[in-house]
């Protein structure tokens, strides 16, 4: 996952830039980039870590320029590398083009074997480098029909924002896999990948960029395009239930309301008749929590607090404290715990790692009962298009039954959420969205080999 902004026609658009990345950091905290741009040049500002880390007040004081485009960077630990920091900015004899990408491709090596075969020499493993070369390859077409024509070979997952000269260019893949917002401020558009960053810096939202849809936008000018073949929407589903921050509206809807529904409807589904209390997994659990708490009519309480200002850490863990991983993001409320028969509402599992880790922590400060509810269902395959999940073989619910799944957690019971009721939580229709995490069904072919790069997130 990843998060990206752009913005044109703005005199503070680098340092409204470095604020919406803030808004935008939980989609991605491994590197921070912003490319701003003059009319003349681009300078690009980068690095490893958090917003907050890469960027200094001289440098934001810095930022020259009427537009910038930012992006933050999700990537697995293997491909923890500078190079592949984004936006990816090259210049070109006809200027310079800047690409933020979120989402992941599938034909990455069908499309990276044949242009080195026609010459080019790519510098990254990032997708986002075959989407220039792909855009100088038709240059010929004009800017406008380069980007048509460049978009128009990949498959699989983006939602890009591309600077080509001074043209700013928003667009999402004809499934719509990944969000992307249209707003205004000042007059000057911004587009960016969840709508939080918008509110951060007092945009208007305007309207979503929306599946196949391509926006030029030259400074207070917008024209819209759809080129492509309409596909049947697959909206990542995945996005409301934990990756988009809650104040923020995901393809039109808001995630704080339909994480709360998914709550009630687990409510519906797992009764549990005498725990005393119903605690979240915080932050992500809470809001499924509270819609599960006023279903069940179990009081609601933060059974862990969550430290916020947990950063990178120097020291080796292991020689100090145990469980420091655990411990160091969420300690236990050992007096609201103690003795009593807790319901956790967690909003996924994954591999299952930190969740027996945590409910290890409750039962050695005395819970005394620990159950689960989650509100999905069990994620059984991996993701292509952008979420980061292990291969099918980590993810604990791909090879035990949900007996065993709570069994290696450590719980008294464990409950899912079915497919069915997690359907009818969402706030768009059931066939509106990917589940192919949930279902093994993929909205679009997979090509036999995947490249390196498909761990590389974007
Ligand atoms: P685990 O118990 O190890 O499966 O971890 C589950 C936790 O990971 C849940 O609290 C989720 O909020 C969080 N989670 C869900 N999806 C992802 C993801 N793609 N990457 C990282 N964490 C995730």
């Amino acid at each position: 996952m990843c998060g990206i902004f752009g913005m044109t026609g703005h005199k503070d658009a680098g340092r409204l830039a470095y604020l919406g990345l803030y808004a935008l950091q939980h989609r991605g905290e491994e590197s921070a980039g912003i490319v701003t741009y003059n009319r003349k040049k681009a300078i690009y500002y980068k690095g490893m870590g958090l917003v907050s880390d890469v960027f200094d007040a001289k440098t934001v004081k810095s930022f020259r320029g009427d537009m910038a485009v930012g992006h933050v960077r999700y990537s697995t630990t293997g491909s923890s590398l500078a190079k592949n920091i984004q936006p990816f900015l090259v210049k070109h004899k006809r200027g310079y083009i800047v690409i933020a990408h979120n989402g992941n491709l599938i034909n990455t090596i069908a499309l990276h074997d044949e242009m080195e075969d026609r010459g080019s020499i790519f510098q990254t493993t990032m997708d986002s480098e075959i989407i220039a070369h792909l855009i100088v390859r038709y240059l010929n077409r004009g800017f406008k029909g380069s980007v048509i024509s460049a978009l128009s070979q990949l498959r699989g997952a983006y939602s890009v924002v591309i600077m080509l000269d001074g043209l700013l260019i928003g667009a999402r893949d004809p499934y719509g896999f990944r969000p992307l917002c249209l707003g205004k401020l000042d007059g000057a558009y911004v587009l960016a990948s969840e709508t939080c960053a918008l509110d951060l810096i007092h945009a208007k939202y305007i309207r979503d960029v929306e599946p196949g849809e391509i926006v030029f936008i030259d400074r207070g000018d917008i024209k819209s395009v759809k080129p492509y073949v309409k596909q049947k929407s697959a909206l990542c589903i995945f996005e409301y239930i934990y990756f988009s921050r809650p104040d923020s509206n995901i393809f039109c809807n808001n995630v704080y309301l339909t994480r709360k529904r998914l709550g009630r409807r687990l409510a519906h589904e797992y009764k549990l008749d005498d725990c005393d209390l119903v605690m979240p997994m915080p932050d992500s659990g809470s809001y499924a929590g509270i819609g599960f708490s006023q279903e069940s009519k179990l009081p609601f309480e933060f059974g862990m607090i969550r430290n916020h200002y947990v950063g990178r850490t120097f020291i080796q863990p292991s020689q100090f404290v145990r469980d420091f991983r655990v411990r160091v993001k969420l300690n236990p409320v050992k007096d609201v715990l103690r003795g009593k028969k807790v319901v956790i509402i967690e909003d996924s599992i994954v591999r299952g790692t930190t969740s027996r880790a945590r409910v290890k922590t409750l039962r050695e400060v005395g819970a005394k009962e620990v159950h689960m509810g989650v509100s999905c269902p069990p994620i059984v395959s991996p993701c292509y298009y952008g979420i980061d999940f292990p291969t099918k073989r980590e993810l604990i619910a791909s090879k035990r039954t949900v007996k065993q799944t709570g069994d290696f957690i450590g719980l008294d019971s464990l409950q899912y959420l079915s497919l069915d009721g997690m359907l009818k939580s969402m706030p768009l229709a059931a066939d509106k969205f990917c589940t192919a995490c949930f279902t093994c069904k993929y909205p679009t072919k997979l090509p036999k080999k995947f490249s390196k790069s498909i761990l590389e997130r974007g």
